[in-house]
């Protein structure tokens, strides 16, 4: 075989006369009147490279080269004739004069050709997954991936992180999402749940003596289907002992900067801290996109002097209205309004009271009832002629933040009002402990129930759970959760009062975390800790929208891989080894 010297990327003017050998995919083929041209592929670039009838053995040999054929190929490196360069490519200005050419592998005729991908559907792209991972773009993102595992890693091994794997095969974790279940052949009737995160291994790991925990771990959620989800996904798992929160954070920070600086050279400033309840006040949302302003402003004190019923009879019942100004909004047909109107209802709105300001007056939509305060209300809102003002009314302040949340980023979106050049950090802290589960009529834990709250809330857990908060951060960007952790309960006593309040009593508790709970009573650290999305962080680093993207062999909305045609029916024989029998409604099994 022609043994590799070069790859395609690397050949530049100054290699023009070496003898050198490439390997690669033949990316494309054009034959000019007796001269064949092709462009060879692989990881690193293209090169050019030209068969001339002289060379009669390789130029017979190259018109019989089709797409995605595996050639290796023997030349001289040569200067491209004037005006033949190509300034696209980083090797435009040289071409390969083929003396010999071996075909490694011929192809047949594929589904698509690599580089026509972003043209195909992702379900064929899926289940070539192969022929669709030799793109450019497929291998970018294959190497942003891993060289941020590589960077984490070597961050954490020089602040004295240990990595350390922790079983896939275990009991089920609490991070609140439906767990996948695996039989166990020994244990006939018996299962493992495959980890929702290593949640309570890395706190094991604290009491073990361990200080310092880091892993690119594989988590298992079988959440119900969402374009951003994914059945399988990978977080950057950290865990420290002897910290309080401003460590936790100080360091996962670094961690960010070094990985933004080496793969974008962006600098992360100093990240600055958000309340949950502003970050929820003001942008109608835990993870706030501050890239643009809509900010929500109360303006119930305005809204209680006008006669509009809709304000009033909701500020008897102890509601709320605020409002955003739009800038530009004005523009919006009232076709367009009434669509918001109807689309915000998905979100617990009743409607979408609108006005817009032209010529300092309000007008449109319930301009008339809002006559008497145009004044006041235009100067709290610092608005202006052009603007659209959207009103968020609802007896529950949860719903005007939710609905005015959702608009805000929707209106930004749709008017263009992000500066997507921008990233804007923020840790989200002080959040709530718990929140009440209306439905199921309990509290839920916010982030899960190992969550430390503050010192000074904890003798209100039982009197009012609902003020306490918890030592937990998010840290945010550009609106996308990049991470989150807490500071852990690392006395049993403490975590027993809070698993009461979530309605897991004493035995439930050691049925479930007995080992948690008896490895807290022989002494563990104060802890704490946070994961990163790795998925999520490739995602933004690569600017793609696309979760499956980021994976190497994702999975559809439905769970399904398309190229192993996983899950998929297993033998009888294998389900006798589990004592298993399956039983469905209908004969066949579900199609994914
Ligand atoms: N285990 C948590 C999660 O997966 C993160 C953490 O608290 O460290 O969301």
């Amino acid at each position: 075989m022609l043994k590799r010297t070069h790859d395609c990327g690397s050949l530049r003017i100054e290699d023009a006369g070496k003898t050198v050998t490439l390997a690669g995919w033949v990316n494309s083929y054009r034959d000019h009147g007796g001269v064949i041209f092709i462009d060879l592929r692989d990881r690193e670039g293209l090169t050019q490279v030209v068969f001339h009838p002289e060379h009669a053995d390789a130029h017979k040999l190259a018109s019989s080269l089709r797409d995605e054929d595996v050639v290796a190929v023997g030349g001289t490196c040569m200067k491209r004739e004037a005006g033949m360069e190509n300034p696209k490519l980083p090797t435009g200005a040289i071409e390969l004069d083929a003396l010999h050419v071996e075909i490694l592998n011929k192809a047949q005729t594929p589904p698509f050709r690599p580089f026509d991908a972003p043209k195909v559907s992702e379900d064929k792209r899926l289940k070539y997954r192969y022929l669709d991972m030799r793109s450019g773009r497929m291998q970018h993102i294959l190497r942003v991936r891993h060289r941020v595992t590589k960077i984490v890693r070597d961050y954490f091994d020089a602040h004295g992180f240990y990595e350390i794997e922790t079983p896939v095969l275990c009991r089920s974790t609490p991070e609140g999402a439906r767990d996948y279940l695996v039989p166990s052949r020994l244990a006939p009737g018996s299962f493992y749940a495959l980890p929702q995160s290593p949640q309570l291994f890395k706190q094991v790991l604290m009491a073990s003596g361990v200080e310092r925990y880091l892993q690119i771990a594989k988590c298992f959620r079988d959440e119900d289907p969402r374009a951003d989800r994914q059945a399988e996904f990978t977080q950057i798992d950290v865990e420290m002992s002897f910290v309080e929160q401003e460590d936790v954070m100080a360091m996962t920070e670094g961690m960010v900067r070094r990985v933004w600086k080496e793969i974008l050279d962006v600098d992360v400033p100093p990240v600055r801290r958000m309340g949950y309840a502003e970050a929820v006040g003001r942008y109608g949302s835990d993870r706030p996109d501050l890239r643009f302003a809509l900010e929500l402003v109360d303006v119930s004190d305005i809204a209680k002097q006008t006669d509009f019923k809709v304000f009033t009879g909701t500020l008897e019942k102890g509601g709320l209205v605020k409002a955003i100004r739009v800038p530009g909004g004005g523009s919006l047909s009232r076709k367009q309004t009434d669509e918001l109107a109807e689309w915000v209802k998905q979100f617990g709105a009743g409607g979408l009271p609108v006005t817009k300001i032209e010529g300092g007056k309000l007008t449109t939509g319930i301009s008339k009832f809002l006559e008497p305060v145009t004044a006041p209300l235009i100067e709290k809102l610092g608005a202006a002629d052009g603007d659209l003002i959207c009103f968020g009314v609802d007896a529950k302040s949860t719903v005007v933040h939710r609905v005015l949340g959702e608009l805000r980023l929707r209106l930004a979106r749709e008017l263009g009002l992000i500066d997507k050049s921008r990233w804007e950090w923020v840790w989200v802290v002080d959040f709530p402990a718990v929140e009440w589960n209306d439905e199921q009529k309990r509290w839920d834990s916010l982030h899960h129930p190992f969550t430390a709250p503050f010192a000074e809330d904890l003798d209100k857990l039982a009197s009012d759970p609902a003020s306490v908060r918890s030592q937990a951060y998010d840290l945010v960007v550009n609106g996308v959760e990049l991470g989150g952790g807490s500071i852990r309960i690392h006395r049993p006593e403490v975590q027993q009062k809070v698993f009461s309040l979530l309605g897991i009593d004493e035995e439930a508790a050691k049925a479930k975390f007995g080992f948690l709970l008896d490895a807290l009573r022989y002494g563990a650290p104060p802890h704490g800790g946070l994961a990163f999305g790795l998925d999520r962080m490739v995602m933004l680093l690569t600017g793609t929208d696309s979760i499956r993207d980021v994976i190497a062999f994702p999975k559809t909305q439905m769970g399904a891989d398309l190229m192993t045609e996983a899950p998929a029916p297993v033998d009888d024989a294998q389900l006798r080894e589990l004592s298993l029998r399956v039983a469905l409604a209908t004969k066949k099994p579900a199609a994914v």
